[in-house]
């Protein structure tokens, strides 16, 4: 029985780990890499392994970090059955789809690039039409907590990880020479109180761990604080004329953002006529998919859903879909709260409105997630006073929020917690985390503890009954 690690091995992205077990090769996420030096590399070598020779797919969830390497796996020969949630399923066929024309766009701008110098173009990593082949592939959709016999000696249970809709964690059962190993896959694991979402479930006892350590560095503020902030910051822009832009990442964070808004003009905090517009056809589609799988959200918000009150029906809400209809917002100068992608800004219809109010000092613009280095967000957040927005320089005059408490991560105190229920494993290895903070500083608090952990490299492999 073994266990190798392609990707997310001492970084953060690309997860994609691979079990062999009992006659099986199972393959765990298969993420791109994304945001680091040589991405583009990572994504075109060698997955490690061969595709062909894959069984099954256990996907944990649809970021692009654990699915956007499908398509390319099932170009390179993959013939394998592709296993997860309902939700995960539909998710993921947006992500991968998306992924897709991007990966198309862009390199059909760099081909074009490179003829006008008489070189060579570029193929993309995998394209739309690879996105709909990989669809084929999957195969049953599994529920949370129900075991899913592999063959005789292996069984896989999905277990909510409450990270976005769909989420799991993998537990897997395993036999070989008359020898049982049960291993856990955190995939990744979401914050506790999450607005929509449940928390996640306690793991069983294992032998094996997978965790990830996003945020193994980390604590993080309190929702309310978070939440209030928000209400606040809303409030004060409209009190002063101005709109509201608030940059969105498709999933999960707009979905969270609708509910807290529908929740303050349940409260009388806000206006029921207060205009809102989610201008971004993906975060569109996924709140579509969070409306047919009220399964995932917590208890409480699942029966509301059932009963027919939409928690994410705020009653200014207008969704816009064509480019006219998003160019016309900018029509409105006062009282508009206005989401787009993309969440960094690196691109999409956030810039365009960006372009029209972040110039004015009675708007906001209000950061609810996470900005790498070098996007424009983390440009704006970190205090530019003038940005490049379509070949114009535009002062930055607008009020800036950067809000830290929505997170779909658990921090460290939650990962320790969740990984106390798992007894105590032979060995946990710690994945998907910065190699150098989450993930260092987590090795850190597992050995105060006499807990055995170790951060495989990328493509090592190691015998899970030595
Ligand atoms: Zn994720």
């Amino acid at each position: 029985m073994r266990l190798s690690f392609h990707g997310a091995a001492q970084g953060v992205t690309g997860s994609c780990h691979l079990l062999e077990c009992a006659g099986l090769r199972i393959l765990i996420d298969c993420g791109l890499f994304q945001g680091r030096r040589h991405a583009d590399e990572d994504n075109s070598d060698d997955f490690g392994f061969k595709p062909s020779e894959i069984d099954f797919l256990l996907l944990t969830h649809a970021h692009l970090d654990h699915c956007g390497r499908i398509p390319l796996l099932v170009k390179r020969g993959f013939k394998g059955e592709i296993i997860t949630t309902a939700a995960t399923r539909e998710l993921a066929k947006l992500i991968m789809m998306d992924s897709a024309h991007i990966q198309e766009e862009d390199t059909a701008h760099a081909s074009r690039r490179l003829r006008r110098q008489g070189r060579a173009g570029i193929e993309p990593l995998y394209d739309v039409s690879d996105a709909l082949r990989a669809l084929d592939y999957f195969g049953r959709n599994v529920s949370y907590d129900e075991a899913l016999a592999l063959n005789e000696q292996v069984s896989a249970c999905f277990i909510n990880a409450g990270h976005i809709l769909g989420s799991a964690s993998i537990v897997i059962e395993a036999s070989e020479n008359g020898q049982n190993r049960r291993i856990v896959f955190s995939g990744d694991l979401g914050n506790y109180g999450h607005a929509v979402l449940s928390d996640p479930a306690p793991p069983p006892d294992a032998d094996y761990v997978v965790m990830e350590t996003t945020y193994g560095d980390r604590l993080h503020r309190s929702l309310e604080a978070s939440v209030a902030e928000l209400i606040d910051a809303i409030k004060q822009t409209q009190a002063g004329g101005g709109n509201i832009i608030i940059p969105t990442f498709a999933l999960e964070r707009t979905q969270e953002i609708l509910f807290h808004l529908k929740d303050a003009i349940k409260r009388g905090e806000l206006s029921s006529s207060l205009p809102v517009f989610l201008d971004s056809p993906m975060a569109i589609s996924a709140t579509e998919i969070f409306r047919r799988h009220a399964e995932g959200f917590r208890p409480e918000l699942c029966n509301e859903m059932r009963a027919g009150r939409d928690p994410f029906n705020v009653p200014g809400l207008r969704f816009t879909r064509q480019v006219a209809e998003s160019i016309a917002i900018d029509n409105i100068s006062s009282g508009a709260i206005i989401m787009a992608g993309s969440g960094m800004c690196t691109g999409g219809r956030i810039r365009y409105h960006l372009k029209h109010n972040i110039w004015r000092s009675e708007c906001s613009v209000v950061f609810v997630g996470f900005a790498a280095e070098g996007t424009l967000a983390r440009k704006i957040i970190d205090g530019a006073k003038v940005i490049r927005l379509y070949g114009e320089d535009v002062r930055v005059k607008a009020r800036i929020h950067t809000i830290n408490g929505f997170s779909a991560h658990a921090d460290q105190r939650e990962l320790l917690d969740w990984l106390g229920h798992t007894g105590k494993p032979k060995t946990t290895f710690l994945v998907h985390g910065d190699k150098n903070k989450g993930m260092q500083t987590m090795l850190g608090e597992l050995k105060k503890r006499d807990i055995a952990a170790y951060s495989p490299a990328l493509h090592e492999t190691v015998d899970l009954f030595a």
